[in-house]
Order: C-alpha cells, then structure tokens, then sequence
C-alpha cells in the first residue's frame, strides 16, 4: 500500500492566507467586516469568501495575479518535498479552499504537482462570482464545506492508499481526522492536540521532508 499526499495551500504552501491578502490589498475597507464575520464563525467559509470575491472587479483578475505570484510568500522547501515526493512515486495532491486563478500562476514556479483542486471564479460579469466546483459527498457529516477536502480525497484515492495530510487551519480538519500522518502548522497544530490526534508539527517543509525520509526509510 502506497501513499498520496493532501496538501492544503493557503497558510500551508503560503506562509500567509492569500485570500485574506489579496482582500486588504485590494478593498480592505468593504471586506474587513466579512473576513471578521468567517472568522467569528457567524457566516460560513463558503457564504463569506463569495461575498468577499463578489466586492472585487472582474478588472483587477490580473492586478490580482500580479500580487499574488510577486507578494505572496511561499513556504521554504516546497520544491523540495515536490522532488521527494515524486522520488517515492508519491501524488502530491493541493487541495485548496481557494481559487485557481491566482493558486496555479503560483505554483506554475515549481514542479511534480500532481493535480490541484480548487475552485474556479466566473470572470464574466462585472464583479468576481465563485463556483464552488467540490461540494460534500454522501458521506461528508458536514454537508457546508464549502470546498469538501474529504469528498475530493474519497474521489481521488481509488487505491485506499494512507493519505499523508498537510495543513494549517480548521478547514483541514475533517481531512486531518483521515490521515495515516498528519503534518500540521498554526490552527490546526492547537486543533490537533485537543482532539488527540497523533501529529507532527511543522515551520517548513524541510521539516517535513526530513520526517518522511524517517518514515519510509
Ligand atoms: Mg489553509
Ligand atoms: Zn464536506
């Protein structure tokens, strides 16, 4: 049995949340109120980041990429855990809560992703409107993800290989209670402890690397 590789992106592959970035670099006055609203738990993940994109001009989608490839930290060490990780003959799945116009011109500087899942914004109007491309299976005890990390695992991993989940935040949770190793930094660090989940923590992806190359050694 092999395994795959979740990886969340926002706070996890970047060092910051990119949504929450590119919304006080781009209508920080309009979106502050929302972000505290999601960040209350007053209004879902999934209610309040489509009203936080439906605040922003289709116009800016390049404005926006500009940011988000120049200003946005990525974590060290990913190109590195990419190379392992196709070394091993191991898929590296993102799995991501945010959107692919601005998270593929990101990665488009590394190689050995093997596929990434997030979701898609319609451009056509005049303000930004998010599709929410995976919602919850059947299974999902949730049923309000927003985007559904254990629905795209459960249609992604055919072979029930041990999916090794990396992540920062309470919206790697569920996913989090899935994996045969989990790596963890910020929130969900604090969220993996109360709920005894067995854990590693993680600063870098060097940290990880190192980790893996223990366990499969
Ligand atoms: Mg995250
Ligand atoms: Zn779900």
């Amino acid at each position: 049995m092999g395994f795959i590789i979740c990886c969340d992106f926002d706070g996890t592959v970047t060092t910051k949340d990119t949504i929450v970035s590119i919304m006080k670099r781009f209508v920080p006055d309009e979106s502050a109120p929302i972000i505290r609203q999601i960040l209350a738990d007053d209004i879902s993940v999934q209610e309040g980041v489509t009203r936080l994109f439906a605040l922003i001009p289709t116009a800016l989608k390049e404005d926006i990429i500009d940011y988000a490839v120049n200003e946005i930290p990525v974590r060290q060490g990913f190109q590195e855990l990419l190379d392992f990780a196709r070394a091993e003959d191991i898929p590296f799945y993102i799995v991501s809560g945010g959107m692919h116009f601005f998270i593929d011109p990101i990665l488009s500087r590394f190689r050995g992703v093997t596929e990434v899942f997030a979701n898609d914004v319609d451009m056509s109007g005049d303000y930004m409107a998010v599709n929410w491309s995976h919602p919850c299976d059947e299974a999902c005890d949730s049923q309000a993800c927003g985007t559904c990390k254990p629905s795209i695992l459960r249609a992604v991993n055919h072979e029930a290989s041990d999916v090794i989940v990396i992540g920062d935040s309470l919206t790697d949770r569920l996913a989090a209670h899935e994996a045969a190793l989990l790596f963890t930094t910020d929130k969900l660090t604090d969220y993996a402890e109360d709920h005894d989940l067995a854990f590693y923590p993680f600063e870098t992806f060097d940290d990880i690397t190192i980790q893996l190359k223990e366990v499969m050694k």
